[in-house]
């Protein structure tokens, strides 16, 4: 890079508060820079470091990142800050969509009128919108007949579900039926999305109604393209919520609406129930044993089990004693008061995610799926990759989720540059490609990945957390993926692609196991509700009695397949929400943020995927209207525009640029070095 940065040239230097800022070298020494920056400070800086601004680019931006001269971080982030500033929130990168929640009503963004523009239009003929990205979506549909999916990422509160909304909003615009035809089908999807809300969203710090499942909706469409039935797929519903919030953070909405509601409904009951539960506290017997607190405790527990219609003695055994089971007596034991809490919770957690079971598919047998669709469409609004001060299984699921997910996003970002390539018939065999099979090895491998290490430490009754933390150390010493931190005992750290992550492993073991406490399956079971007794249907005796371990990683991890799959048989489109602020306020862009998201969410790795090839392409037509003055000779021939674009590479000594059918294709530094001699000529 270093060759076309002179004294004069405008670049981009490393800043620890803004992550690039722009200036002017006034000054070099040897492999060091001197910097005006725009700022008016002077910093010194690496030669090596600097990147090249382009001076010609645009006043408001580009509007797709392939339009970019220079190809690279600082310009990507630079570009993006001065859409957002103008109320631009969206920019393509290539067929990628970057959104960037704008914290503020957009209202005439969304509009019907908007919507009819958008019907048919080509992509990049109109501004970036994510109506663009879903009308490609259909129209390749009906074009090709091949079923299409959107796959919407990002960190909590960066805008995922909203464009999942509009996302549908402008589907059910395109394949809805004509008026008067009742509840339709589209209607019902789209009214699925509050009672979804109350019973999996809640307010947290990132977020105040934040999704806490990931969720895939299909679309199922008919030969005339209209949509014929759908159903929605969930998965992780964060069950700790239910019993564990920390200020400011709520619990479920539906805890609160309830509070404002009348109680009819079984549903209502069953969450009041689980309030009810919660208030009841213990206090210690003898003998380590536990009993009810207070009065109030024994009102709730009372309550509970109206409300469950189940027998109250039951309740409060199975809260406080464990059956044991030994190879010579089946014994009860007594709790202490913690171990009591701790059941009482699993109890809450494990009744709460059955009703949500319940309640996805009770909206998926009302919406109806057409059993001849032949298309659909799946919108996936699934949890970014999270990183926090402490990781815990439920990270270490997502994050393993994100990994599948850039794989599969890399493999079709680098699919696409190939198919440009060839459809411009040049030679691109030398562009590599690079995964991250090997995280997903370390992860999912079977036998020996983390998932199945883990499982074989569920099942082992004597191991801790402990002992599956050296097992992990033990195996893992040499892999490049994972880590020991310095000191640990029971840490682990994995580098993923988007960065490295410690995870602590204290709860992995029983967050893990997806065990129902046989006394509570059988107490409610039992239960004189029919709508409690159907979210308990008894086992069969066989499986009861193995006591077969299931987990909640490998389930997880066949879940996650099989989404692949549905993932894999599909076009796909992408599109990456950022959150420009922690804020959450509108006009707050903060760059090392912004660029942070960026690498998670793969925008970076996809420039990176492109740089490795041809970052820049031009028309012949473009290119000469820019680098013609480095040759006025061809100005007076009659030359062929492809025949002068090859004149002035090769004038210039540069190699190693490829000549398409309709484009030049340079490769990476070319495009600067093309302007350092045109700075020079002038
Ligand atoms: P995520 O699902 O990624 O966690 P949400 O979609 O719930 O985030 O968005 C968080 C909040 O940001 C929303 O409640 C809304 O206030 C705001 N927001 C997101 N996208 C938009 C948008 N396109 N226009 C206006 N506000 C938005
Ligand atoms: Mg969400």
């Amino acid at each position: 890079m270093s060759q076309d940065i002179n004294v004069g040239s405008h670049i981009w230097v490393e800043d620890p508060e803004l992550a690039w800022i722009d200036g002017i070298v006034i000054n070099t020494n040897g492999a060091e820079a001197e910097i005006q920056t725009s700022d008016v400070r002077t910093v010194t800086a690496k030669l090596s470091k600097l990147y090249p601004k382009d001076v010609e680019a645009p006043a408001g931006g580009v509007d797709d990142m392939t339009k970019l001269s220079y190809l690279h971080e600082p310009a990507v982030l630079y570009n993006l800050a001065t859409r957002y500033e103008i109320n631009e929130i969206y920019t393509y990168c290539g067929n990628i969509l970057i959104a960037i929640n704008p914290f503020r009503e957009l209202s005439h963004l969304y509009d019907v009128y908007l919507m009819e523009r958008y019907k048919g239009a080509q992509l990049g003929e109109l501004k970036p919108h994510v109506f663009a990205i879903a009308d490609v979506a259909y129209r390749a549909m009906i074009n090709e007949g091949k079923s299409n999916s959107i796959m919407v990422s990002g960190e909590s509160g960066a805008g995922k579900t909203e464009t999942t909304k509009m996302l549908m909003r402008y589907l059910a615009y395109l394949g809805g039926h004509a008026a008067a035809e009742g509840r339709t089908v589209e209607r019902k999807v789209l009214e699925s999305n509050p009672v979804l809300e109350a019973f999996g969203n809640a307010k947290t710090v990132r977020n105040n109604n934040s999704s806490r499942f990931g969720k895939f909706v299909e679309i199922q469409f008919d030969e005339r393209g209209q949509i014929s039935g759908a159903a929605i797929r969930t998965y992780l519903l964060e069950k700790s919520r239910v019993c564990q919030i920390s200020d400011p953070e709520r619990n479920y909405h539906c805890f609160y609406l309830l509070c404002a509601a009348p109680l009819e409904e079984a549903i209502f009951r069953v969450v009041a129930a689980i309030l009810h539960l919660g208030n009841i506290t213990f206090a210690r017997g003898e003998e380590d044993s536990s009993i009810l607190q207070d009065d109030k405790s024994k009102f709730h527990l009372q309550m509970t089990a109206e409300l469950l219609m189940c027998d109250s003695q039951a309740l409060e055994v199975a809260l406080c004693k464990r059956v044991m089971i030994t190879p010579e007596e089946i014994i009860k034991r007594s709790l202490d008061p913690l171990g009591a809490t701790v059941s009482r919770d699993g109890l809450a957690k494990t009744i709460y995610s059955r009703l949500f079971d319940w309640l996805v598919n009770k909206i998926n047998v009302s919406i109806g799926q057409d059993p001849h669709s032949k298309c659909l469409i799946g919108v996936l609004d699934i949890y970014g990759f999270e990183s926090f001060k402490t990781n815990s299984f439920e990270q270490f699921c997502i994050n393993f989720t994100n990994e599948k997910l850039q794989q599969h996003f890399n493999q079709h970002v680098f699919k696409m540059e190939q198919a440009l390539y060839k459809s411009e018939e040049i030679d691109w065999s030398y562009v590599e490609f690079v995964d991250n099979q090997d995280v997903l090895d370390l992860i999912e491998k079977k036998p020996g990945g983390i998932i199945s290490l883990l499982d074989e430490a569920c099942m082992f009754p004597k191991s801790t957390h402990e002992t599956f933390a050296q097992k992990l150390y033990q195996t893992f010493k040499d892999h490049r993926r994972f880590v020991k931190p310095k000191l640990a005992r029971s840490e682990f750290t994995v580098v993923h692609y988007a960065g490295e992550v410690q995870y602590q492993s204290d709860q992995f073991l029983d967050k893990n196991k997806d065990y129902v406490v046989p006394e509570y399956q059988d107490m409610l079971s039992a239960s004189k509700c029919s709508f409690v007794a159907g979210l308990f249907p008894l086992l069969p005796e066989e499986t009861a009695k193995s006591g077969k371990f299931s987990s909640i990683g490998s389930r997880f991890k066949l879940q996650l397949q099989q989404l692949m799959d549905i993932l894999n048989s599909t076009e796909p489109h992408y599109i990456r929400c950022i959150k420009p602020n922690n804020e959450l306020k509108p006009e707050i862009f903060e760059n090392v943020n912004v660029l942070q998201q960026l690498r998670s969410g793969g925008v970076l790795e996809a420039i990176r995927v492109k740089c490795e090839g041809f970052p820049t392409h031009r028309t012949f037509t473009e290119f000469l209207n820019r680098f013609a003055t480095l040759a006025p000779e061809i100005l007076e021939g009659n030359y062929e525009e492809n025949v002068a674009c090859k004149w002035i590479m090769e004038k210039m000594g540069l190699s190693r640029y490829q000549m398409g059918k309709t484009k030049i294709f340079l490769r990476a530094g070319h495009m600067s070095e093309l302007d350092a001699r045109k700075a020079k000529v002038l």
